[in-house]
Parts: C-alpha cells; structure tokens; sequence
C-alpha cells in the first residue's frame, strides 16, 4: 500500500507559519524514570512559555496512553510503538507550528534516536531528568514502586525493567539538586536560541 503513497505538497509551509507565530517550532523530550518529575518540569516550562507568546501543547503518558495508544501495553515491542507514535505526532505539531513538550519514560536508548530520526536533530532537544532511583521510589507520586516491588507490576521501568539513560542529552537535571523553578530557568535559557526565526 505504502508504494501508492505520494506526498501531496501544501502551500502553507512550516517555515511560514513559524514566521506567522514570530517563532520556530520544534520537540522538547523529556525522559527519565517515573515520578522523577517529567510532567511537573514540563509543565512548568509549557507555563513559561505560554507567557511569553510561544505556541504549545504537551503530549504525556495521561493524554496518549487513553487515546491514541490504548491498545498497547508496556512490553518492549510496544514501548517502541508507543514512542514511534508519538514522535510522529510532535513532528505534525511542530510542522503545524507548535512547541512540542513530551513527557514519556522513554526508557530504550534507540527508541530515542528514533525520534530524533523523526522529528530532525535540529527539532529534538532531549532532557534527561535524571533523580536517582531512591528517590523516585521515596516520592511514589502514583504508588506504582510500591506496587511493582509487591510484583503487581510487571516491566516497571527502574525496578523489573530497565532504564538506558541518554548518553549526551542536551540538558540533564537532578531534582533533589535543583528546584522546579530553578530546572525551568535552565531548559528556557538553553531553548531561547533555538526559538529565535
Ligand atoms: P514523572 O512525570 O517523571 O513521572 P511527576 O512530575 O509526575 O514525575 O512527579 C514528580 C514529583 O516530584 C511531583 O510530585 C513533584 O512535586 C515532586 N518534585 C519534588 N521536587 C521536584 C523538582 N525539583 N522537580 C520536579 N519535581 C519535583
């Protein structure tokens, strides 16, 4: 089916619309293992972006795990779907102009080279929120760690199945370094450049 397939090409470009919203458009990844502040980081920095004018929207486990990827479960082959999925669609949003923040434990290292294949190395800026696996467990915003390690979780990333941290991310933060207000301060000033036409 793939080989009748012939992209049609639009008028309104990413460029354009870029220049339209005053700003360029691109994915903020961020991994790490559970409760090690993903989504509060995140969302903060959505917050301070949305204060200056920049067009956002956040994809995290809670809004694509209900929807678009319901029918899979957390076995490898289906992380990897589920990931694949995601970044294809931060790379329609970011075309459509938006600044992508992802939240996703994203565990498996080529699961994360694959969306820096699909998005464009110059639209994927990887933070690694790397706390220590202690204190994710001690926070257990979810109470999933207590649960896996009763083993009534199976594939739990960090306890029963693993976690390959990013090798060269652009930003890594440590929570129990650093506060949420002080993480936000680091990934704005390391993305202000990259918002410039
Ligand atoms: P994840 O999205 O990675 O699963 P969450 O953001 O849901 O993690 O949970 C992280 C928890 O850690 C929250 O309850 C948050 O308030 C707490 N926390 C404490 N200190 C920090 C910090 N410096 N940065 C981010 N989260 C923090």
């Amino acid at each position: 089916m793939q080989e009748n397939v012939t992209p049609h090409s639009f008028n309104v470009t990413k460029k354009e619309r870029n220049v339209m919203n005053n700003h360029r458009s691109f994915l903020i990844w961020f991994t790490g293992l559970s409760g090690s502040g993903k989504s509060t980081i995140a969302n903060a920095v959505e917050t301070a972006l949305f204060e200056k004018g920049i067009h956002t929207y956040t994809l995290d486990g809670d809004n694509v795990r209900k929807g678009l990827n319901n029918n899979l479960t957390f076995s490898p082959e289906d992380r990897t779907e589920n990931i694949r999925r995601i970044a294809e669609v931060a790379r329609l949003m970011a075309d459509a102009g938006l600044v992508v923040l992802a939240a996703f434990v994203s565990p498996y290292r080529k699961d994360r080279g694959n969306i820096r294949q699909i998005v464009g190395k110059e639209n994927f800026v990887e933070v690694f929120i790397n706390t220590p696996l202690e204190e994710c467990e001690r926070r257990d915003v979810k109470g999933l760690y207590a649960k896996a390690r009763a083993g009534e979780i199976e594939n739990f990333t960090g306890i029963s199945a693993p976690y390959e941290k990013p090798i060269a991310a652009n930003i890594e933060i440590d929570t129990t370094k650093v506060t949420v207000s002080e993480a936000v301060a680091i990934i704005i000033k390391h993305i202000d450049s990259t918002l410039v036409l």
